[in-house]
């Protein structure tokens, strides 16, 4: 069963503040903005229309879940970048930030190729269930600890299209 969580229009007020908000810290650009794939993809083509800091955009493929609501424990890099971020602003752009594991194994990953700046800025976070500290500059949304489908983000590949964030629950409509 779908139950809406945060509507499409409550994501499009708070990518625009989140927008802006990047835009007063970094004013001349650019921001070189990376999402996690896949499902950060919706947030970061938001994200970087609603910002007016020139930003360019790059992605990773990260493999911590599986096909099932549970991770695994285990991240691999599935698809590095394309260039370099050494002495470049980056923001990492993540659809949410769960146990923290994801995270905490890219941000060392990119730490160690010197850029400029390195942030994170996530639509979706759920605090209580945080397993490594990781620090995050941008959050739309703290969630409560729910399996959450729409706007980027899957089960087993489904739902990705979805406007609105839902929580999905094995319960009958
Ligand atoms: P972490 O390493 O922080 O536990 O995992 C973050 C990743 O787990 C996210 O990028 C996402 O792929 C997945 N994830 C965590 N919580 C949810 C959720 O509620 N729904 C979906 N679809 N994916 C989630």
């Amino acid at each position: 069963m779908l139950k809406i969580l945060l509507t499409a229009d409550q994501i499009r007020t708070r990518v625009a503040e989140l927008g802006a908000q990047i835009d007063r810290d970094y004013p001349t650009g650019p921001v070189y903005l990376i999402a996690i794939l896949k499902g950060a993809c919706f947030f970061l083509a938001d994200l970087a229309r609603a910002m007016k800091t020139p930003s360019r955009i790059d992605f990773v493929g990260i493999s911590s879940y599986g096909k099932g609501k549970s991770t695994s424990g285990e991240v691999r890099l599935t698809k590095d970048l394309d260039a370099s971020i050494e002495g470049c602003d980056v923001i990492v752009v993540e659809d949410i930030v769960d146990t923290g594991i994801t995270l905490t194994y890219l941000m060392k990953v990119f730490a160690q190729r010197k850029p400029r700046s390195l942030r994170i800025a996530t639509l979706l976070d759920k605090p209580e269930r945080r397993q490594r500290q990781v620090e995050v500059h941008y959050t739309g949304f703290r969630i409560p600890d729910k399996f959450v489908v729409g706007y980027g983000l899957d089960y087993a590949e489904d739902y990705r299209n979805l406007k609105d964030v839902c929580v999905l629950s094995d319960d009958e409509p």
